[in-house]
């Protein structure tokens, strides 16, 4: 099967005429063709994405909300197709996909085709003399670029708000998992959605990416992705001053009292560590432990971890499926023997696994548990991404703190513990653009997402991403 870009409307070859495999990360095997795009072809949804722009930015809000919301309504009519699509194309649980993917995509329509309708902005009067009032406009073409890791549910996280705001968009997916960008791109034909509106371009991030980023039209960028990626992608577009949301990688503490709800604490602590094998930017990779907690917790936890079925994606049962390609499970099985080399000794996991028949050359690696690594040491300080976490045990609160915000990232952080004034002082002094306590990835679409220090700037969510697709204008008007 060979996917194509989705430009002013139509489902397009690229212009090279060129492709490059699609592997199923659960088999190992070649499964589709990726378009090998590039600037030409960018430039193409430039222009189309420009031309769109004069009537979609003056569309009444209201009538822009109703193609997103017709959006939304197809993503859930075709649950069960983009599910296995995303399962397939990842190598994410089937029931991961059906469960979180792709419902959250459809929100992400939902949310912004509504939020939308309730954008204001402020007038700030000088009594008598003036009234000032803030117009906000869209910003004109965005280019938006996604990561592998939930690949429709990141990808419209961007593309929705940017729309609701009134730009169009150049868009481009992860060329790992380009598979539901592509079918999103059929459901909008079926939207309706006007040509060029959204424009959706594939291939590397080194050609599509870099020719968005370095596009003297496209005046915005919202990118998630690699640490690295976006520390290249600032260093292209901030002498261009191009308004940027980087949403970057992370290395989120769980911080664990031994006065929490124990059981729960046990159960969410599974997820955040292997959920989509561990490959979400917020899961709690490094888990530090009170001390006199510490035994109880390693021998529960790895016991629960050696329990997990690693498996096939499609089966219900699996509960950690395929790793998304060969070269990221290398990269994760490097970690394994640095953390080895770092005096780690690994509690369970630490292997490539090999499963049978059609799943044999698949991308699976045992969920990991190390310990005996002190904080700042290369495996506790780096991310990973992967099934693999560490758990450190800690004396008191400042400590815990201390090691906590002693990485180059600041994304998330989780807290466990019953005691209200505690779970409110670390609140306070985490440096995360999110503290989950007593639960991981309960979201709210409304809150403010995002992270600081090396895990990026801006914020995505609630009205923060139409404040960022927009420009402010102030107007002085006189009144004497
Ligand atoms: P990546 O940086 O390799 O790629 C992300 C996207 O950027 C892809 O579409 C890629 O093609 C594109 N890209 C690559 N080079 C580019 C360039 N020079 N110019 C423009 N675009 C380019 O990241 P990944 O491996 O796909 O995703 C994993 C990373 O994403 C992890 O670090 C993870 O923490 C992070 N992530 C962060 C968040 C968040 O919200 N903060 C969410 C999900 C993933």
């Amino acid at each position: 099967m060979k996917l194509k870009n989705y430009i002013n409307g139509k489902l397009m070859e690229p212009s090279s005429q060129r492709y490059f495999d699609n592997f199923q990360p659960s088999t190992g095997k070649v499964y589709s063709q990726i378009p090998d795009s590039d600037e030409a072809d960018v430039d193409l949804a430039y222009q189309a994405a420009k031309n769109a722009f004069k009537s979609w930015s003056i569309l009444p809000k209201e009538l822009r909300s109703n193609y997103l919301l017709k959006i939304a309504h197809l993503i859930e009519s075709k649950l069960d197709q983009l599910a296995m699509a995303e399962s397939i194309d990842n190598g994410k649980p089937l029931k991961l996909a059906k469960t979180v993917d792709i419902p959250r995509a459809a929100a992400n329509f939902h949310f912004y085709a509504t939020g939308i309708l309730h954008y204001a902005s402020h007038a700030h009067s000088m009594e008598d003399t003036a009234i000032n009032y803030t117009l906000r406009q869209p910003v004109g073409v965005a280019g938006c670029i996604s990561p592998w890791n939930l690949p429709l549910y990141l990808f419209s996280w961007k593309i929705a708000p940017a729309l609701a705001a009134g730009c169009t968009v150049v868009a481009k997916p992860s060329e790992i998992t380009p598979m539901t960008a592509y079918l999103l791109s059929e459901i909008c034909i079926e939207a309706g959605l006007p040509d060029g509106v959204l424009n959706i371009v594939n291939g590397y991030g080194s050609k599509v990416g870099n020719a968005i980023v370095s596009h003297p039209d496209i005046p915005l960028i919202s990118f998630t992705g690699g640490t690295v990626t976006g520390k290249h992608i600032a260093s292209v577009a901030a002498p261009m001053f191009k308004k940027l949301s980087l949403e970057l990688g992370g290395k989120n503490p769980n911080l664990i009292f031994a006065d929490c709800d124990y059981d729960k604490m046990l159960h969410t602590t599974m997820l955040s560590s292997f959920a989509n094998q561990g490959q979400i930017c917020l899961c709690g990779s490094r888990i530090f432990v009170e001390r006199k907690l510490y035994e109880r917790f390693k021998n529960d936890f790895v016991e629960k971890t050696k329990a997990l079925l690693v498996g096939d994606p499609l089966d219900d049962k699996t509960k950690v499926g395929a790793i998304v390609s060969k070269q990221h499970q290398e990269k994760i099985m490097s970690y394994i023997e640095l953390a080895k080399q770092e005096g780690g000794k690994i509690l369970c996991g630490g292997n490539v696994l090999k499963l049978v028949g059609n799943l044999s050359e698949g991308y699976y690696i045992e969920p990991t548990v190390i310990e005996g690594l002190p904080h700042n040491c290369r495996t506790n300080q780096e991310e990973i991404f992967g099934p693999v976490v560490t758990i450190t045990p800690f004396d008191s609160e400042a400590e815990a703190l201390s090691m906590a915000n002693s990485t180059i990232y600041g994304l998330a952080s989780i807290v466990w513990t019953e005691n209200l004034t505690r779970a409110h002082r670390l609140a306070n002094q985490l440096h995360a653009g999110i503290v989950w306590v007593n639960c991981w990835l309960l979201r709210d679409l409304r809150t403010p997402f995002g992270g600081v220090k090396a895990s990026g700037v801006g914020r995505e969510g609630g009205f923060e991403a139409l404040d960022f697709f927009t420009e402010p204008k102030n107007v002085c008007i006189k009144l004497t």
